[in-house]
């Protein structure tokens, strides 16, 4: 009889946890998964997926407009939320359904329920235990807020996605991913938006020009930046809330929202009881084979502090399952790995930053292309496209790209393939571009940028 009731144990069924559990399973392990609220997780259920689907929303408002450019008569347009939110829902029922049926069809039992570690082989959910050679813990993050008073008046992207009415004024305290994104989702669908944000600029540790270039465009699309805000109190009045800014002023809005970065869920979880040492984010640590400070138990995802993204998470989940289970040991790369940010226009970066380039190597040369895509000759929209390439001057090699505008994510991706394979600079220009695309301005940029750091190279400011 075998030892344990599984050999393995996995506790979240997101990203990461399914992705482990089917493919251990694929190796020959008997598999339990147990999951407290839906299957698929953060990115499924509250993520990447309904985010990206209201921002297709949001964005026809400027489609609609920019048709009249090519000849289109669009009659009245009007939006309904409910709509939005109902087919949102409905598409997402029907991917929690398909994780359900992969976890079935690989032989993975699901358990409904919060898990928690008893010892180091066994998981309590509700009032039942089970017990595995080994557990992995995915249980991702959630949304942090300031302890201000009156938060408990804020929205985080969690009731964002729920809400029953579009807020007529809205404001979203942060500056990261999900407030841009969100920001543009608003923005879109016909909300008065305010971004308060504690620095002068958006996304922090992107590239400085798609910072200053994205502020820019989110400024011409009416979204109003508070730039080195931070709000210091929420008081609910009779027809919304009343914000207090650290300067005293005052800014009224129907909704607000918190997009202030998220935490590990690791609290509850027994991990300090059975020697699972966190770091001081409350972040499991772990090491380059995803393994905790306890032997048999493993984290991934955004329980760990590494790269909080999806394919991070698959990629962590697919490795711990061929290290531990598939006889195959590999630890995941983390190096080059692309991001995209859904604002409007969205953004996409692979590598370093022109900052961090110049922290990293001798001498950096820089290209920039900053341009008006060909479809707005024609609407007449005044937006303008970024990009961006960071070169290391001795080696040629390309070691950042960053994108600012349409399409940004879908051009990137196949930029981070040359940027893994290590292609340089010449191998860029020796690519024959796609005509007529934005896309080709990344291998037709000949122009090196001034170099800051030569004396003279620049024009002092008048
Ligand atoms: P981020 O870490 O991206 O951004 C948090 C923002 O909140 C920063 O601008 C930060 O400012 C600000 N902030 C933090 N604390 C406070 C505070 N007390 N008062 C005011 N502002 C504050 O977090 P998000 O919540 O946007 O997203 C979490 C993670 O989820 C992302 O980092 C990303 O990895 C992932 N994600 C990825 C997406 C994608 O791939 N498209 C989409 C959404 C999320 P400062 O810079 O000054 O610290």
């Amino acid at each position: 009889m075998a030892q344990y009731d599984y050999d393995l144990f996995v506790i979240g069924a997101g990203s990461g946890g399914v992705r482990a559990s089917r493919i251990s399973a694929r190796h020959g392990a008997r598999v339990a998964i147990c999951e407290d609220f839906r299957v698929g997780g953060t990115c499924v259920i509250r993520g990447c997926v309904p985010k990206k689907l209201l921002t297709y929303a949001a964005h026809f408002h400027e489609d609609f407009e920019d048709a009249a450019g090519f000849g289109w008569t669009i009659g009245e347009t009007a939006h309904d939320w409910k709509a939005l939110i109902s087919n949102k829902n409905t598409e997402i029922d029907r991917l929690n359904a398909i994780y359900i049926r992969l976890l079935k069809d690989a032989g993975v039992e699901l358990i409904e329920g919060r898990g928690s570690l008893v010892d180091d082989h066994t998981v309590k959910v509700g009032d039942a235990t089970y017990t595995a050679g080994t557990i992995l813990i995915a249980t991702g993050g959630w949304p942090e807020m300031p302890d201000i008073p009156g938060i408990e008046h804020a929205l985080t992207s969690n009731e964002a996605l729920e809400l029953d009415s579009l807020p007529r004024r809205v404001v979203i305290v942060g500056g990261g991913f999900i407030a841009v994104e969100f920001a543009g989702i608003f923005n879109g669908l016909g909300s008065d938006v305010t971004l308060a944000i504690r620095r002068d600029l958006p996304l922090r540790g992107f590239d400085e020009d798609i910072r200053a270039g994205l502020a820019e465009e989110l400024t011409k699309k009416g979204i109003t930046i508070a730039p080195n805000t931070t709000i210091t109190s929420i008081e609910k009045t009779a027809d919304g809330f009343s914000l207090m800014t650290d300067s005293e002023e005052i800014i009224e809005c129907d909704a607000v929202m918190y997009a202030t970065g998220r935490m590990p869920n690791t609290k509850g979880l027994g991990l300090e009881e059975v020697g699972v040492h966190v770091n001081k984010k409350g972040a499991i640590a772990v090491d380059e084979y995803s393994r905790t400070t306890v032997e048999n138990i493993y984290a991934v995802g955004d329980v760990t502090d590494r790269i909080a993204l999806t394919p991070v998470a698959l990629a962590e989940g697919h490795a711990f399952a061929d290290t531990v289970f598939g006889k195959k040991p590999r630890a995941v790369d983390h190096s080059n790995v692309a991001s995209a940010v859904f604002s409007h226009p969205p953004i996409s970066s692979v590598g370093l930053t022109e900052a961090q380039a110049r922290e990293q190597y001798e001498a950096v040369d820089t290209y920039v292309s900053r341009f008006k895509p060909m479809k707005h000759t024609l609407s007449g929209r005044d937006e303008r496209s970024l990009m961006k390439l960071v070169v290391d001057r001795a080696t040629d090699r390309v070691v950042g790209c960053h994108m600012l505008g349409a399409d940004a994510p879908e051009i990137v991706q196949g930029l981070a393939i040359a940027l893994k394979a290590g292609a340089t600079k010449a191998d860029f220009d020796a690519t024959i571009g796609i005509h007529p695309t934005a896309a080709e301005e990344f291998v037709t940029m000949r122009e090196k940028q001034p170099d800051p750091t030569t004396p003279g190279s620049i024009e002092p400011a008048e």
